[in-house]
């Protein structure tokens, strides 16, 4: 019941039986880890590097120089989702797009499919031996996608909230297929997606269904994550049923979970702040404040925001300009 109320569909699905079948890891999986995009760089590099003595320390620059990157598609947006793919629409949300980025950058393919799932607006389904996975996003009618209705953003926000599951689940960031704490530690990533996605939609001044904004309004900062009765502790509260870690979790019990799990917490937020926009209009900021949110933390919530994006963008920076991070 619990479950249920929180209405987000796409929680459920990852753990629909079907889903969840445990297989052990194939073998394969351990070498595919380095992908064969690296193993021929390293080799030319080497010829290069032979030819030239005592260039090693520039040999990352070089490795990347002499190597053209190869584009290939890791979003697979099957007839009906093409409007979601941020590479042929006009989607000015920049954590939708860096998020659909991130899954673009892995070694798997996600297929994006134009089917209602069993439960819900959108899921996502993991392959079998860990290769691929599935989004199934429910069919958006041509109406909604012209007049951009708040169906419209809400599949926006649950394909980004199901792309993070699917990043977490193939990049291995969390494994959470078997898992059910795990499972939490991914849900809280999910929609901390989804709730940068529903900040920007709505600064935008686009409609936004109410539950967004509820469950945005947890991110604000870590008191209105974790204190009693946020949206984030009532949803957490319904996954711990469903994921079966308690049959009648306690808010002492929450509490205690989030405690434990404290930097998955701080990671969650981190990762809402890293992906909004660069500049938020403050008095914007103010007026889309979600109902029950306290000013101080909004407020404070946006300036944190800020740091951290600009905080991003010099690391991006020196990444680009020094290579660092590789
Ligand atoms: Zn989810």
């Amino acid at each position: 019941m619990q479950a249920k109320m929180t209405g987000t569909s796409r929680m459920k699905s990852p753990v629909a039986p079907a889903v969840y079948r445990p297989q052990p890891v194939p073998k394969v999986l351990q070498t595919r880890l380095v992908s064969p995009r690296q193993s021929n760089p390293a080799q030319s590099s080497r010829q290069f590097v032979a030819r030239r003595a005592n260039v090693t320390p520039i040999r990352n620059t070089v490795q990347r120089a002499l190597v053209p990157r190869v584009v290939q598609r890791r979003l697979d947006f099957l007839p009906g989702t093409e409007y979601l793919n941020p590479n042929t629409n006009n989607i000015p949300l920049a954590g939708y797009r860096q998020t659909l980025q991130e899954a673009q950058q892995l070694d798997q393919v996600i297929t994006v499919r134009a089917e209602k799932p069993k439960v819900g607006v959108a899921a996502y389904t993991p392959d079998d031996n860990e290769l691929k996975g599935v989004i199934r996003i429910e069919p958006i009618t041509e109406r909604e996608l012209i007049d951009r209705t708040d169906e419209y953003t809400a599949r926006l926000i649950a394909m980004a909230h199901e792309t993070r599951h699917g990043i977490d689940d193939l990049s291995k960031l969390v494994k959470y297929r078997r898992n059910a704490e795990e499972r939490i530690h991914t849900e809280w990533r999910a929609f901390a997606t989804q709730s940068a996605v529903a900040f920007t939609l709505i600064a935008q001044g686009q409609p936004v269904k109410e539950r967004y904004r509820l469950e945005m309004a947890s991110y604000v900062d870590k008191p209105a994550f974790i204190h009693r009765g946020s949206k984030m502790t009532e949803i957490t509260r319904s996954y711990m049923i469903q994921y079966e870690l308690h049959n009648n979790p306690s808010d002492e019990y929450i509490a205690d979970f989030m405690r434990r799990h404290d930097n998955w917490v701080d990671e969650a937020l981190a990762l809402y702040q890293r992906l909004l926009p660069a500049q938020v209009d403050q008095q914007v900021a103010q007026n889309l404040r979600p109902p029950g949110t306290d000013t101080t933390w909004w407020t404070k919530g946006l300036m944190i925001a800020g740091t951290a994006v600009l905080v991003a963008s010099i690391a991006l920076l020196l990444k680009k300009y020094y290579g660092l991070g590789q």
